[in-house]
């Protein structure tokens, strides 16, 4: 038994016309999908026979990762598409399709996994009391939707159909409980070190989301007023990455082990210096050293500085961190960021050292001075600085390719009204 293609690599496309390349195109994905389905068949016939077993993996889902190198989430996914689409045994009984009519539309090679994957989680919705005949019919319609349209077509009509569901159910018995809301997030780390995350949120939840989001996301104008450039998606995740930075600092966050939940970056006197092996943050995710410097300004991270000999030379906990009423001092002092322009409050932002603790910068109000995270990150890695003037208050500095004479300047955002003194 094979599968061939009708197409080989190498085929001289620079010879076919425009209609050609378009229908090859079709063609190759309906040949991709089919095989895709073909694969589920045989995961479902191993299930059957616990062929993963007799190869001493738990199971189908480990023999795919393993088999094939892809990661846990996908095998997961190729496992439960299989399962959802063919009949399989489990021990002495016949477990059919509960996918029937998706599965008769991924054989045709008419819809892709993650038409299914859309289908199927819909389908983990419908409440258990919905009988069996209603519930294909559901599945019938959105396999059908799913052969002519996007996934994210059929997620809506999901969503649509859910509710009208819970509505019908309500009706017919309004003493049963609501089922609890239905979330799920799943994150992976990719080659890059980035954190690669999927989920979904009830409508609560997302509404919520969307209004913490929003305002952190709009764009904002630089210190001269010149139009922030980040594309949507990179300010909604630098929006993010904030509200997670404000959330590590919130005073009733949940303890883990006796502690609240810190970063930890161990550093070798040579790291300091720009030498050797990168940094570690939390001891296996390297960083560039001058990542590590402004990740350790603030007191969400804890550094240790280690010997050559791996021995941890300074935790510099204690000393190094700002205490609760000096934050308290410094909210009062700077009001919120103390970049020019910015708007962020108090509450936002980072407490940064501006000489740093590797270089013996003490955790004095003098010494520190409140900035938002996209501000800090400025600071540390441009040639903007911050010292404190003569009044006691921080001004910046601007980079000479910004203005040549770096006339210090201040944020007003905060600054009190001036009486009147007409
Ligand atoms: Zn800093
Ligand atoms: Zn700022």
């Amino acid at each position: 038994m094979s599968i061939s293609l009708p197409f080989a690599p190498g085929a001289p496309w620079q010879r076919a016309d425009r209609t050609a390349l378009v229908t090859a195109l079709c063609e190759t994905e309906t040949l991709i999908r089919q095989a895709q389905a073909v694969q589920g068949e045989l995961l479902a016939e191993m299930q059957s026979r616990g062929v993963p077993q007799t190869f001493g993996y738990a199971d189908v889902e480990a023999v795919v990762k393993d088999v094939i190198h892809c990661d846990r989430p996908e095998a997961k996914a190729r496992v439960r598409r299989a399962l959802a689409c063919h009949e399989y045994t489990e021990g002495t009984h016949r477990v059919p399709a509960s996918a029937p009519a998706t599965a008769t539309a991924y054989a045709e090679g008419a819809i892709g996994p993650r038409h299914i994957d859309s289908i199927l989680r819909t389908l983990a919705e419908i409440p258990g009391t919905v009988p069996e005949e209603e519930r294909l019919g559901y599945e019938k319609i959105l396999a059908d939707l799913a052969r002519e349209s996007p996934p994210a077509a059929v997620d809506r009509a999901g969503r649509h159909l859910l509710a009208r569901i819970d509505q019908d159910h309500l009706a017919r018995d309004p003493a049963e409980p609501p089922p609890p809301p239905a979330r799920e997030l799943n994150w992976a780390w990719n080659q890059d070190r980035q954190l690669c995350f999927a989920g979904r949120l009830d409508a609560v939840s997302g509404a919520l989301f969307e209004k913490l989001l929003s305002p952190l996301a709009k764009p904002r104008p630089g210190p001269d007023g010149e139009r922030d450039t980040r594309p949507a998606d990179q300010r909604h995740g630098d929006a993010f990455a904030e509200l997670l930075d404000h959330t590590q600092r919130a005073a009733d966050l949940p303890t883990e082990a006796g502690e609240k939940p810190a970063l930890l970056v161990t550093m070798s006197f040579d790291h300091l210096r720009g030498r050797r092996e990168l940094p570690l943050l939390n001891g296996d995710i390297p960083v560039p050293v001058n990542e590590a410097r402004l990740l350790a300004c603030d007191a969400r991270v804890i550094p240790a500085v280690l010997g050559t000999s791996g021995e941890v030379l300074d935790l510099g906990r204690e000393t190094r961190l700002a205490t609760t009423p000096q934050r308290r001092a410094l909210g009062l002092r700077d009001r919120g960021c103390v970049f020019p322009g910015c708007t962020r409050p108090s509450n936002w932002c980072q407490a940064h050292h501006i000489v740093d603790w590797i270089h013996g910068g003490p955790s004095d109000l003098d010494n520190m001075v409140l900035l938002c995270g996209m501000h800090h990150r400025v600071i540390h890695h441009s040639e903007w600085e911050i010292r404190m003037a003569d009044d006691g208050m921080p001004e910046c500095i601007p980079p000479p390719w910004l203005d040549p004479a770096r006339t210090p300047r201040r944020n007003h955002t905060f600054a009190p009204i001036a009486p009147d003194s007409g």
